[in-house]
């Protein structure tokens, strides 16, 4: 048991967090050996497992990183960017392997994610799950097929508590879509449409989001053309899926040379 790889798991009173923490235990492939929450929280200092209302899994809850990492393999990571940049650089100091499902990063805050996977190996990203990412190929695939007479939307629908949109995974369905195109997403990207926006223009990518209730995650990609249609679409019903896929990275990332990595090198599937 105990030479089982042992891993954090940050944030851990959140959605994703409990659901780690319950997939890890449950797994046999791995073993929580720690569990972080931020300074002040009223889970610090209890019993991971039963702050979350089961039994005591023997992991008290702490707030403080640099302890937590040392005594790891890995850290699962899904809190907010600022966390992230900061988990990034204790992550790399004790080289243990840091699984990044947080979205809504900026550019800033990426560039700090890379400086870090220079020591230590890092796997991000916008969505763990095995559906999503076959999403991702097939959109670059279709988007490589079909010429600019199909227009390209990526619609999708989260719950009411989430802070960022578009959400990572549309985003990556859209950059997916560019690349099969070859453009470049920034210069043909449509971030929603409000007022009179004038026709669409030919070639660019819209993005909508709706949120609403306790929606889990919907993606669809939707090309369309005078006569036609194609929708590919994913519909996440349970948050398991990416836990699941968050535990596979870091199972994956034990042993190999440091640097950046994201699901689809975890899956098998990059080209
Ligand atoms: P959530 O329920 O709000 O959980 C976030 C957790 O992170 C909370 O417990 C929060 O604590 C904690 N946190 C924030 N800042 C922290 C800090 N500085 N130190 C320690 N803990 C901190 O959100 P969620 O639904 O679990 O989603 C979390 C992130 O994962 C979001 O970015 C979401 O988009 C992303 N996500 C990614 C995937 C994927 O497959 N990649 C799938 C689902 C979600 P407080 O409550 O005290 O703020």
């Amino acid at each position: 048991m105990t030479d089982l790889p042992g891993i954090v798991v940050t944030g851990a009173s959140g959605r994703m967090g409990q659901m780690l923490i319950r997939t890890i235990a449950e797994s046999g492939r791995a073993r929580l050996v720690g569990a972080l929450e931020r300074k002040g929280h009223d889970w610090i200092g209890r019993d991971v497992g039963e702050a979350m209302g089961g039994a005591a899994l023997g992991v008290s809850v702490t707030d403080d990183a640099l302890e937590a990492f040392a005594n790891a393999h890995a850290v699962i990571d899904f809190t907010a960017p600022a966390a992230t940049v900061e988990f990034a650089g204790i992550a790399a100091q004790a080289r243990c392997v840091h699984v990044i499902g947080t979205t809504g990063m900026s550019e800033d805050d990426l560039s700090k994610v890379k400086a870090a996977a220079r020591h230590a190996v890092v796997v991000r990203a916008g969505n763990m799950s095995l559906g999503v990412n076959l999403l991702v190929q097939l959109t670059k695939k279709v988007a490589a097929a079909l010429d600019e007479d199909f227009d390209i939307e990526v619609i999708e629908a989260h719950h009411n508590q989430k802070v960022d949109a578009p959400s990572g995974t549309a985003l990556m369905l859209g950059q997916a879509a560019a690349d099969g195109r070859g453009v470049d997403l920034d210069t043909v990207s449509d971030r929603g449409r409000d007022g009179i926006t004038g026709k669409r223009e030919r070639g660019h990518i819209g993005f909508h989001a709706i949120r609403g209730g306790d929606i889990v995650g919907e993606h669809d990609v939707l090309f369309a053309a005078t006569g036609e249609r194609i929708t590919l679409r994913h519909v996440a019903s349970d948050r398991a899926v990416f836990a699941r896929g968050a535990l596979k990275a870091a199972l994956w990332g034990q042993g190999r040379g440091p640097g950046e990595y994201d699901m689809l090198d975890v899956l098998g599937l990059s080209e």
